[in-house]
């Protein structure tokens, strides 16, 4: 089968051709992929801000069809329509048994796209816990953000957005996006902060729907000081914490999203301590999100965040429009790989 493999410099992705993997546990599922989001993450692999393991198949944001089961299957059966929940976890393990898979102490290997193979290819087996049927109402570019909206749902619910919160998302890309339908959805008033010009315009037609929440959209240059401040601030960029702490009222709260594992932030601990403020981290999620992403995404059209889709083939061409090159500028907001060359 096609896939698209990181290259032992663990910074580059190559088209190449290997082994269909196979079913050989029980419990097994046989997806067959039909097209996978790009996520932040992947940029990041590949512009040295996270690390994976070189060799493995990158992408984790994936729909598809389920085309075999192991003897012990029971929540999922050929021909349906299924997201692929990327963090596997072991349910054994201390944390596991206190429910906090997403925090399993075994996940080495575990983690799909990024150290264990994951489904920018054309096929991926999985134990079937890890798969998720799609509900009929829901199309597949649809269920396609769904794994992101879980991880946009869990970060709004843990900084607490509540009817009637002031909330500042900074970083308008499809996680920044997806965080503002969340929050607003919560009954925040939110207001997504972007500096590309052009992602502006892109966020204006997203939200620009009857069924989409009240968003407002504002250039970064022009930070929110005009505005009173929030009781929520976002960062889904990765190392704006110190811009997000200064635009908190007190008692409010800034929550860590983007990941950038090089980021670094200077805070005064005493304004800490004055404001009241809340710093947290809400890390990904964890797996019961997925029946919450779906039946809120069931109203919500979150596929019009998607603005690009290119074949497996085309992979350069579609992390261009990621400004993974210095030359590209953001040109996207969710891109999407389909399983085709
Ligand atoms: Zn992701
Ligand atoms: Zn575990």
């Amino acid at each position: 089968m096609l896939a698209l493999s990181l290259g032992d410099d663990a910074r580059s992705l190559h088209l190449v051709t290997v082994q269909a993997p196979e079913a050989t546990r029980p419990d097994d599922v046989i997806v067959r992929i039909l097209q996978s989001g790009i996520c932040g993450t992947d940029r990041s692999v590949l512009v040295g801000k996270f690390d994976a393991r070189p060799g493995v198949i990158m992408g984790h944001e994936a729909v598809g069809i389920v085309e075999g089961t192991g003897d012990w299957v029971t929540n999922v059966k050929p021909g349906d329509r299924v997201v692929v929940n990327p963090t596997l976890f072991c349910g054994e393990c201390l944390e596991c048994r206190k429910g906090r898979f997403n925090h399993c102490v075994n996940k080495a290997n575990n983690e799909i796209g990024i150290d264990r193979d994951g489904t920018f290819c054309e096929q991926i087996v999985l134990p079937a816990q890890f798969v998720v049927p799609v509900p009929d109402e829901i199309s597949t570019d649809r269920a396609t953000l769904i794994e992101p909206f879980c991880c946009a749902l869990s970060n709004v619910t843990a900084a607490g957005v509540q009817p009637g919160s002031r909330v500042i998302i900074l970083g308008g890309g499809p996680v920044g996006a997806l965080a503002s339908i969340a929050a607003a959805l919560s009954g925040g008033q939110v207001t997504l902060v972007e500096a590309s010009p052009h992602r502006r315009v892109l966020l204006q037609g997203v939200f620009d729907h009857p069924d989409m929440p009240t968003v407002s959209i504002l250039e970064a240059n022009r930070p929110p000081e005009s505005q009173p401040r929030a009781d929520v601030v976002i960062d889904t960029v990765g190392n704006l914490l110190e811009t997000a702490v200064s635009l908190l009222a007190p008692k409010g709260t800034a929550v860590v999203m983007g990941y950038n594992s090089s980021a670094e932030a200077r805070l005064l601990p005493i304004d800490i301590l004055f404001g009241e403020y809340r710093i947290i981290g809400a890390g990904d999620y964890n797996y019961p999100m997925f029946q919450r992403a779906f039946d809120t995404g069931i109203r919500i059209p979150l596929e019009r965040i998607i603005t690009h889709k290119f074949g497996l083939s085309e992979y350069k061409q579609a992390f261009g429009f990621l400004s993974v090159n210095q030359e590209n500028a953001y040109d996207a907001l969710k891109v999407v790989l389909e399983s085709r060359l």
